[in-house]
């Protein structure tokens, strides 16, 4: 089987393992999604990136994968806690939005700023509101198992009941005594037997919009309870991979296994994998600290804390140079030096791809075997648990050779084959493992570069809008300056 090297970092076992899908050469994967009731930003870039390189990774050894990604649009209330306003509903009523017109709008604005960070859309991305069926289904199953109980037209998942016959906890290593001790009794927890247990299902406030008629109650399910159902209903009961952010693991993904063992199915997940969380400045990325940074004012500068805009594929590979079990400081100096890296490395990718192989004078062994080499160190990187850094170092180390190529031509060179075979192998990497789009000029350097670089987004966002005539317009504006090809890499410009 392809990738059969293949080792993944398993967060239930804490050890790398060795992967082995359960139907190869199909793979289940199931990452949870954004919850939409604001404009993507840089929280949302992460995991999408590191689970987009995980899908591409295991399409480019050849496995078909099923990758769903959900969008929560119900029941994620405030705080992340089962008290409070519903987050989609609350930001509904300050835009005087119907929920389900501000869900639209975000999720738009979410998916165009994933496919300008070259971001996969997924093969499947249920909603929460469109799977409640499932979810009652669920929680019934769960209530004939014993491990939920009805509090005041209200569903809980008994904690402690499910303790006494299984293990609670081991995904994130915290055990429910750490937990009570921290947990301020909230107005309305005294419907649950313990602070412990988290909501199946929610009896609906008379003034509450988003509500669905159930056995129990008209209301809205719980938030852990969704990603349950759907990955069952689309992956079945036990799947590969499941993927998330490390802030989803306590309690929300240990509450999934806990929903799926206690309807009375198996371990949902082989295995468990969390890109880790990203900071700026420094510090954590939050509203209250000023901090809070949306993808398009990244892509267009207009941040106090920015210097400039930092295109997509800036952000993209600066977090492709940090491997994602760890963490990732944003600041303008680090964007910055990525900025210039990234545009080494297009250049020597373009360059690449218009070198025409000629017959050297003898064959140099030396070259042929850092090119041979290069292949298989990318797919070692890969192989130890998607070790994105590494493949870009390995990129690095082959650049002189390619400037070689261009300066002193092929004379002292390599065969046909192990060229072809290089230049394949670089762009496979290049363009789809690492999914990098090239966004630069090719030729023209400094300010001039940087303005080119800024209109040829401009398009690409005015294109993903399906503002054709903008797109249009500012192409014109651009072919006074020099030549432009849209290519599957991405567009292309050359100076006159
Ligand atoms: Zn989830």
């Amino acid at each position: 089987m392809p990738g059969n090297k293949l080792n993944i970092y398993n967060t239930l076992t804490r050890k790398k393992e060795n992967f082995a899908p359960l139907h190869p050469p199909f793979v289940g994967m199931y990452v949870c999604g954004p919850t939409v009731y604001g404009d993507a930003h840089l929280g949302h870039a992460r995991p999408a990136i590191t689970f987009d390189i995980v899908y591409r990774y295991l399409l480019y050894l050849g496995y078909k994968v099923r990758y769903v990604r959900n969008i929560t649009d119900v029941g994620h209330l405030e705080n992340d806690a089962d008290e409070g306003e519903d987050k989609v509903e609350k930001k509904a009523r300050l835009e005087k939005l119907e929920p389900m017109e501000l869900v639209h709008k975000y999720a738009e604005s979410y998916h165009r700023n994933m496919a300008m960070l070259n971001v996969k859309s997924p093969s499947i991305e249920p909603f929460a509101s469109g799977h409640i069926i499932e979810q009652i289904e669920m929680i019934k199953k769960i209530l004939e198992h014993g491990y939920a109980y009805l509090s005041n037209g209200s569903v809980y998942f008994d904690i402690d009941k499910y303790k006494k016959s299984h293990a609670y906890g081991q995904l994130s290593g915290r055990n429910t005594e750490d937990v009570l001790t921290q947990t301020r009794e909230l107005e309305g927890q005294s419907e649950k037997k313990s602070p412990n247990d988290f909501a199946l299902w929610k009896k609906a406030s008379p003034e509450h919009i988003m509500r669905w008629p159930s056995p129990w109650s008209d209301g809205f399910p719980g938030w852990h309870i969704e990603c349950s159902a759907m990955s069952r209903r689309y992956l079945g009961e036990v799947f590969d991979i499941h993927g998330g952010g490390m802030d989803l693991l306590f309690p929300h993904h240990e509450c999934e296994i806990a929903q799926s063992v206690g309807s009375g199915g198996k371990e949902p997940v082989r295995y468990w994998m969390h890109n880790n969380m990203l900071t700026i400045n420094g510090q954590k990325m939050g509203k209250s600290l000023n901090n809070f940074i949306t993808l398009d004012a990244l892509f267009t500068g207009a941040h106090p804390l920015l210097e400039k805009a930092y295109s997509p594929m800036t952000i993209r590979f600066y977090m492709l140079q940090g491997h994602y079990r760890n963490p990732i400081d944003f600041s303008n100096s680090a964007l910055q030096d990525a900025e210039k890296a990234l545009a080494k490395l297009s250049s020597a990718f373009l360059l690449l791809q218009e070198l025409k192989w000629e017959k050297p004078d003898g064959i140099v062994n030396e070259i042929e075997m850092k090119l041979e080499n290069f292949g298989k160190e990318c797919q070692a990187a890969m192989d130890d648990d998607f070790n994105t850094p590494r493949v870009i170092a390995a990129m690095f180390n082959v650049i002189g050779v390619v400037n070689d190529f261009k300066n002193k031509g092929f004379k002292q060179g390599v065969g046909q084959e192990a060229f072809e075979n290089f230049r394949k192998t670089f762009t496979g990497y290049y363009s789809e493992v690492l999914g990098l789009k090239t966004e630069i000029s090719a030729g023209a350097g400094g300010q001039f570069n940087e303005l080119i670089t800024a209109i040829v987004q401009a398009r690409e966002k005015a294109k993903l809008e399906k503002d054709f005539k903008l797109a249009d317009a500012v192409r014109n504006v651009l072919l006074q300056f020099g030549e432009l090809k849209d290519t599957p890499q991405g567009p292309v410009f050359k100076q006159k």
